[in-house]
């Protein structure tokens, strides 16, 4: 029985380089985050070798005893944090999760309303060619050009022209927090089911920090690895009189085995999300954003034409329009990762140029807050970023300040080579 290092020493050195480059850079994708080590090694244990088709004490394979006791682990600490009626932790990730919630809520051809992809919405709300865009009929509501927000008076008025059989509210590109409440209002006005997608949001949400979709919507769909910072995977929440039908929507409608590893690390990642530890890094995670929106509003950055679409931020994240910036998308998250900062380019609302150049970037906390950052480091990282895009330094010196605070907050120290 070998190590990995002596089986496949092409992919132990990818392990060893990608810890290094985590440790050594400035992690800033919205929606990537560390795990705890308990959670790796979860993640990587025996349970990957166990089928378990079914749920808890409804198994379809032998030797399920001791799967069933993490799964139903998860189950209960998934219920008890959001409050949720039912919990499906099965899901493998926020898409699957989202395929097997219209699965359950709708029939192929049936209207589905969300968030328009290029302005914020995810993929699985409606875009053309992915299973949503192909398998319902799509109608997006928009984000308002002078606030970036979203008008619920506009969404109601195309809820009623268009009569949606599901309306989705959830986004991957967003900064204020939506309105759970006026949603469930338009859904039950035109009959719809709502579907509350806070694959981005839940850390916030467990933490308190964030207003609650699970008490409004019909079901609530959420990844696990980005502000919750678990296992990259799925997890469904909803109320009681949907939980057949999201059940036999995961599997067997949409999955096989599941994956009991990863399960065991969602059970694992829910305990932390439980704890004062946990809120404590939500709340410097919308600190960080905070600081950051603000310093990109500073008169240099102004003019140089970095402008904070909706003008700040309620959440992990902070969304650049670059429009009027001599930078473009890419231009900018090459600049910053040249200075050791990790972001991503991401398309503006009516955005003039190509989506795979893109005006804009998305910049997020959640990783460097599970790091330890709080309002100094934060401060530091926010006037590098700004640097950066306004040519106002060298990027080897900021390279240099970005190195030091990752130093300062060091990743994994106890975690070997492998
Ligand atoms: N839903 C939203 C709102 C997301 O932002 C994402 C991921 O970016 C997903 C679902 C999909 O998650 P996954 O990448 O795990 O399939």
């Amino acid at each position: 029985d070998q190590s990995i290092a002596d089986l496949d020493p092409d992919i132990a050195q990818v392990l060893d380089k990608e810890l290094a480059r985590q440790q050594r850079t400035l992690e800033m994708i919205a929606s990537e985050n560390f795990v705890p080590r308990a959670v790796l090694q979860a993640q990587g244990s025996v349970l990957t070798n166990k089928y378990a088709e079914g749920y808890p004490g409804r198994r379809y394979y032998g030797g399920c005893e001791e799967v069933d006791v993490a799964e139903q682990i998860a189950i209960d600490r998934a219920k008890e944090l959001f409050g949720a009626e039912h919990a499906n932790l099965q899901p493998h990730s926020g898409a699957t999760a989202n395929a097997a919630v219209m699965h359950a809520l709708a029939r192929p051809g049936d209207k589905l309303m969300g968030l328009s992809l290029a302005h914020g919405g995810h993929l699985t709300h409606g875009m053309k060619i992915n299973f949503s865009g192909r398998l319902y009929d799509i109608v997006a509501y928009e984000t308002e050009p002078e606030t970036g927000q979203i008008d619920m008076a506009k969404v109601r008025e195309l809820a009623v022209a268009e009569q949606p059989k599901v309306i989705v509210a959830g986004w991957s590109a967003y900064t204020r927090q939506l309105d759970f409440a006026a949603f469930r209002e338009i859904a039950d006005e035109v009959g719809a089911a709502l579907w509350v997608d806070m694959a981005h949001f839940a850390g916030l949400v467990a933490a308190g920090l964030h207003p609650s979709p699970v008490p409004y919507a019909d079901v609530v769909s959420t990844t696990i690895h980005k502000t919750i910072g678990g296992p990259r995977s799925g997890m469904i929440l909803c109320k009681e009189k949907w939980a057949k039908k999201i059940d036999s929507a995961v599997f067997p409608g949409q999955q096989g085995g599941p994956l009991m590893h990863v399960i065991a690390a969602k059970a694992v990642a829910l305990k932390v999300a439980a704890t004062d530890e946990f809120k404590d890094r939500q709340a410097r995670t919308l600190e960080g954003a905070k600081i950051i929106a603000e310093r990109l509003q500073a008169k240099d950055a102004r003019a140089a034409g970095v402008k904070v679409i909706s003008g700040g931020t309620d959440v992990h994240l902070v969304l650049v329009d670059l429009v009027d910036s001599e930078l473009d998308g890419q231009q900018a998250e090459d600049r910053l990762h040249e200075a050791g900062i990790t972001v991503n380019r991401n398309a503006v609302p009516n955005d003039p140029r190509p989506p795979r150049v893109t005006s804009g970037l998305r910049i997020g906390t959640p990783a460097l807050a599970t790091r330890g950052f709080g309002a100094k480091e934060f401060t530091e990282v926010a006037d590098v970023i700004a640097l950066a895009l306004t040519g106002g330094a060298d990027l080897e010196a900021l390279r240099a300040r970005t190195a030091a605070l990752a130093e300062s907050k060091p990743l994994y120290p106890e975690l070997q080579q492998y």
